[in-house]
Parts: C-alpha cells; structure tokens; sequence
C-alpha cells in the first residue's frame, strides 16, 4: 500500500484529525469528516451536520481531544484481509485500489480507521489541541484547528 508522503503533510496534524474525527463520532454520533484540508499551521474538517456548535461544545470538545493526547496513548497500525476489515471497519472512505490488505490505524483503545497516511507514534507527540473556529453553512459544519508545543 502507498503510504502519502507530500511534504505538507503532517503527522501531528493528521493524528489529531483521527482523534478529532471520533471525538465528534462520540459527542454527537456523527460520521467521520468527509472532507478535510491538513496542513502544519492550521487545519480545518468538514462534517455533515445539523448546526453550528456552541461554546460549551468547542471547549468539550478540545478538552477531550486535549485528554486523548496527554493519556499518551500508542499509534498502532494493523493489517487485515479486506473482507475482514469490511466486516470490522467502515470501509467507505477507502479507494477501491487500496488492495487486498487494509491498513488499520489504532490509537489505543479510543480510535480505529482505515488510513494510509502518516502518523506519530504516541499521542502526547501531538502537542496541544486548539480549535479556532467554526461555521456552520449548508449542512456542513467546518472546524478548524492548529496545535500548539505542549
Ligand atoms: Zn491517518
């Protein structure tokens, strides 16, 4: 499998999107973002939502990420045959090329998703969550984040 390696791409960045990604599954069983921008200064994700979040929910939502990443948990990756993944995993952001073998990513018991990208190795490599904004526009809810040194 390729593994993407542009030179905006940013391990960090990419490990709190997956964090990010099932925080919002968690708080308002919403999916994955489906589509999203990661670069090293700032972010941003989109999801398919009903509303803009409140402050309440923005500072939930950074102080849970915020845990994750301080409980320093391990980046794992797994492979499995691709009819095992499809019975395990959601599958649907995967290319049909990605192959037989499909590359799982773990974040220790919090997170698993399908993923080819770069990651860290620990969670507390990411530093500190910070969400900037967000807007909510036509069903998308847009949120976007940078990371601070911890
Ligand atoms: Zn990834």
């Amino acid at each position: 499998m390729e593994i993407k390696s542009n030179k905006q791409y940013h391990p960090q960045m990419h490990s709190a999107e997956h964090i990010l990604n099932q925080t919002m599954i968690r708080m308002f069983n919403c999916g994955r973002s489906f589509s999203n921008h990661i670069e090293k200064k700032k972010s941003k994700c989109d999801y398919h939502f009903g509303r803009n979040l409140n402050q309440s929910e923005i500072a939930e939502l950074e102080n849970t990420v915020n845990e994750v990443i301080k409980n320093n948990l391990e980046v794992a990756e797994e492979f499995y045959l691709r009819e095992e993944a499809e019975e395990k995993f959601n599958l649907s952001k995967l290319s049909d090329d990605a192959g037989d073998k499909i590359r799982i990513i773990r974040i220790g018991d919090y997170d698993t998703c399908p993923c080819s990208g770069l990651h860290v190795s620990h969670t507390n490599e990411i530093g500190i969550f910070k969400i900037i904004s967000t807007s909510f526009d036509d069903g998308v809810l847009r949120i976007r984040f940078k990371l601070l040194e911890s």
